[in-house]
């Protein structure tokens, strides 16, 4: 996904968590603060960004079939991963109602082999832990809006203490990792869903086109707009994408960000392959998939590929946010 995308989610993401109303603090923290940081949301694809990860590259769990030991343990039929996702989940409804992918499809074992630096599941579950402990060391601001008292953290000093900014930054940032996950072309082996291949590259262009200006890298910095019309333009983006939100926020089903990523990962992989069928794009296979023919020259189908990825980014990026904030709640009543 690009810059613009991930903006979007990102701020979408915020808007939902203020329509469903669970977490008002954590509203309260990343809405006001929407211009300085929601750069963090596209932090980790700026070239220096990934060199300074030491060498993350891309944001990937790319799956392909797996024949080695243990096949078992990577295979799972349709049933029940539509049972891990769960019923908020647009990819859910998608597969549900799909008859393309047959029985033999998802009885395979698929596998992916990221590098650890490049594990979606990873990046996104280490911010989870990370951001939670620099939550409860915040400074008197921070302080305020995080659920719970933290005495040791009154034995800091101060500038040793987490600024609210930087939370909101790393909160941001954590929107890209969950998003990237829902992008089918980052969790599907194939040369064809490679960056420049025809597919992955036009998908993403086609999906910032859609986006809009508004949320360019400057202009969402520097416009004039209030956070609360900041909010506003990213609701009214969601008709570009045929997305209806419940305003309804699950929770993470799984209980562990690093698994719930895998099992959207397993779900993108499936789209990508709904996109383009291995029986006609073999895995392992030379062939292109180019974005005209697989998806532009299918109306229907890129309408619904648009719909399930945008909706599902954003309600995970929501799914995640609020799943850490509220793991923070039951020390309230300490
Ligand atoms: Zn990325």
């Amino acid at each position: 996904m690009n810059q613009r995308t991930h903006a979007w989610i990102a701020v979408r993401a915020v808007a939902l968590l203020e329509d469903e109303g669970s977490c008002p603090e954590l509203v309260n923290l990343l809405k006001p603060l929407v211009k300085s940081s929601a750069i963090g949301a596209w932090i980790p694809d700026k070239r220096d960004a990934k060199i300074g990860g030491a060498d993350t590259d891309n944001h990937i769990l790319k799956m392909a079939p797996y024949n080695g030991p243990q096949q078992q343990r990577f295979i799972l039929p349709k049933q029940e991963l539509l049972n891990k996702l769960g019923p908020a989940r647009a990819m859910h409804t998608l597969f549900k109602e799909d008859t393309l992918l047959d029985e033999t499809w998802w009885g395979n074992a698929y596998k992916a082999d990221p590098q650890p630096g490049q594990h979606i599941a990873d990046r996104a579950s280490a911010l989870t832990t990370a951001i939670t402990d620099l939550l409860i060391m915040g400074d008197a601001d921070l302080a305020e809006l995080v659920p719970g008292r933290y005495q040791f953290a009154e034995q800091l000093a101060d500038n040793c203490r987490t600024h609210s900014e930087q939370a909101a930054l790393y909160f941001y940032m954590q929107s890209h990792f969950v998003a990237d996950a829902c992008m089918p072309c980052h969790c599907d082996a194939r040369k064809l869903s490679s960056y420049a291949n025809g597919l992955h590259k036009e998908l993403e262009a086609h999906w910032s086109q859609k986006v809009g200006t508004y949320f360019d890298d400057e202009k969402l910095q520097t416009t004039d707009d209030t956070p609360a019309a900041i909010l506003n333009k990213a609701r009214e983006r969601d008709a570009a994408f045929a997305i209806h939100f419940t305003n309804e926020i699950p929770e993470l089903i799984e209980r562990d960000v690093w698994l719930e990523m895998i099992y959207v990962c397993r779900g993108s992989f499936a789209i990508a392959s709904i996109i383009a069928p291995p029986d006609q794009y073999e895995y392992g296979g030379g062939a292109y998939a180019p974005f005209e023919k697989v998806l532009e020259a299918k109306p229907d189908l890129l309408a619904k590929v648009d719909q399930v990825a945008l909706h599902d980014a954003v309600l995970n990026v929501a799914v995640t946010w609020k799943y850490l904030w509220t793991r923070l709640y039951p020390k309230k009543q300490d």
